[in-house]
């Protein structure tokens, strides 16, 4: 290898250092859950997309289990070669039902599906317009497809509208708005009703990826269109967060669109199939899910109870309902400190700070789960108070 090369990757890899933007990871050694076991020690978990609790349940255990004796381990194949069990066609039609969809398709993740949506369906007389804050994803499945790329500021349905006007007047024929359901670094959710009202306006789809939404927002959990009473023509979604937290995202939307992704989607045509045990897990979510309003109204109960013992602790929060509730910090080296205190006092969270958001925009995402008991949160606020004024947050 020539040795310029690795020279150049470690002096980026020292700058990313020097910058303080160096991300490590830490050891879990249980499973995923409301408490974790990190370098031996118990500390109560406070960020993971875990919002129903699902990523443990014994229901979907012992859904993945028997899967992987009746169907196996692994497929070894693409869909389209070998790779279709009787289980992928089971949860492609339960995830259309649930979604109030023709159908829908399955990817290795959610990131895939967004990758493979745009460059099958919109080409170079297309266009499509999307929010800044749009997951990475997103922004890359844009970027694969040939359509005439527009974007607006987030949530900001002037310059929507402004960008809708431009890509009509460039003389798009089909136009697709792509939005997040909800914004992942401040938990708030797209404007859907001024969304679908633009659209209709100027006769544009409008795609919502629901991944921070579906199983728990809206009724039965439905997502953030049916929260908010609009439907979306395409929905983009996870089986890593509320549904069970392991892997597996989808697309779901009118029958003709999944047909067209089955023959063109790249990430489809050209990646393995699940494997039986996440599939048949992610039956058993939808199952419960289905069922689950005592989950829902449990986790949005200890949103609640978080959100109001924090703000009575003074901490500067974001508004909203949604369970994930960002601590705002506003810089970087506190957010930091803050986490590290967190940990010594036995609760698991992650600073976030640029460039994942503005800078003097660093915070501390908490998420709630429905397993979290009103003394895990009671233990975690008490810790939050201490490591707020040992670290000169609150006054
Ligand atoms: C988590 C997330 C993804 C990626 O989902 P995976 O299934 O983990 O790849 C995509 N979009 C949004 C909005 C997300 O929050």
């Amino acid at each position: 290898m020539p040795t310029g090369f690795l020279d150049d990757i470690r002096a980026t890899l020292s700058q990313i250092e020097a910058d303080g933007l160096f991300k490590r990871e830490r050891l879990i050694t249980t499973p995923q859950s409301t408490r974790v076991q990190v370098g031996g020690r118990e500390v109560i978990n406070l960020c993971a997309n875990n919002y129903l609790g699902l990523a443990d349940h014994p229901a979907l255990i012992a859904a993945a289990s028997t899967a992987m004796s009746k169907h196996g381990f692994g497929m070894a194949s693409v869909r389209f070669i070998c790779g279709t069990q009787d289980l992928h066609r089971t949860l492609e039609t339960r995830l259309a039902q649930f979604l109030g969809m023709d159908d829908s398709i399955l990817f290795a993740a959610c990131f895939d599906a967004n990758a493979a949506l745009f460059e099958p369906l919109l080409g170079p007389d297309d266009a499509v317009i999307s929010d800044a804050l749009n997951h990475a994803s997103i922004i890359d499945g844009i970027r694969l497809c040939k359509a005439r790329r527009y974007r607006y500021a987030n949530s900001d349905m002037a310059d929507l509208e402004a960008q809708l006007k431009a890509a009509r007047e460039s003389g798009a024929r089909h136009v697709m708005i792509a939005t997040d359901g909800v914004f992942s670094m401040d938990g708030y959710l797209a404007k859907l009703p001024e969304i679908r009202a633009l659209a209709d306006q100027h006769e544009a789809l409008v795609m919502v990826d629901d991944c921070h939404a579906t199983g728990f927002m809206g009724p039965q959990g439905r997502g953030t269109p049916a929260h908010l009473g609009v439907r979306a023509d395409i929905l983009t979604g996870t089986l890593g967060k509320a549904l069970g937290g392991a892997l597996g995202g989808y697309i779901a939307g009118p029958q003709p669109v999944i047909d067209l992704l089955r023959q063109r989607a790249r990430p489809y045509l050209f990646s393995n199939a699940l494997p039986p045990a996440i599939v048949a897990a992610g039956i058993a979510a939808l199952d419960l899910v289905e069922r689950a309003d005592e989950l829902r109204a449990a986790l949005f109960e200890n949103a609640a109870h978080w959100r109001a013992g924090l703000s009575a602790a003074g901490f500067d929060l974001l508004p909203g309902a949604h369970p994930i509730i960002p601590v705002m910090l506003h810089d970087a080296h506190k957010a930091q400190a803050m986490a590290a205190r967190l940990f010594d006092l036995g609760v698991y969270v992650a600073p976030f700070f640029f460039p994942v958001v503005p800078k003097d925009q660093a915070r501390i995402r908490t998420q709630m789960n429905a397993a979290l008991s009103r003394a895990d949160l009671d233990a975690a606020l008490a810790a939050f108070e201490q490591a707020g004024r040992d670290t000169g947050v609150l006054g």
